[in-house]
């Protein structure tokens, strides 16, 4: 990879770069992931602590007893509250970067996949899905 990561929350007030290449690139399928974005999953981009610079804004951290037996620090934007950062605070030299933050999340590729045990059935897309190339029909829409 050539380009330097860059990224922020919705609403912009929070912006970062990293130096360096990914550790790893984990989906990660664990109920506190789930809580935590939203969603079925966490894409986290594991990068040196180092590398990381917040260029603007600050964050707001919520710390929790993971699943593993240790402690996991979130970090979010406080006016947008978007997930942000993970941190573990057995491994303080690196820093998960939520995928999703990315400006250009489509430079890092997942290596691999933890907590599959928990993952719901859904976490993998149907390709049989109908797929709407930009938005698509409302919910309650009536058909014509
Ligand atoms: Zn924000
Ligand atoms: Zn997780």
């Amino acid at each position: 990879m050539t380009k330097k990561l860059t990224g922020g929350c919705l609403c912009g007030a929070l912006r970062y770069e990293c130096d360096g290449e990914p550790k790893e690139v984990t989906y990660c399928h664990c109920t506190d992931c789930q809580k935590t974005t939203g969603s079925a999953f966490c894409v986290g981009v594991a990068v040196d602590t180092d590398a990381l610079k917040i260029l603007s804004g600050s964050v707001k951290e919520y710390t929790k007893t993971a699943d593993s037996g240790n402690p996991i620090t979130r970090q979010f934007c406080p006016e947008c509250g978007s997930p942000l950062f993970t941190r573990a605070a057995v491994l303080p030299h690196l820093v998960w970067v939520k995928a999703g933050s990315l400006d250009e999340p489509e430079l890092v590729k997942p290596t691999h996949q933890t907590w599959t045990d928990y993952a719901v059935p859904w976490a993998y897309i149907d390709a049989n899905l109908p797929g709407f190339a930009k938005g698509g029909p409302s919910p309650t829409e009536e058909e014509h």
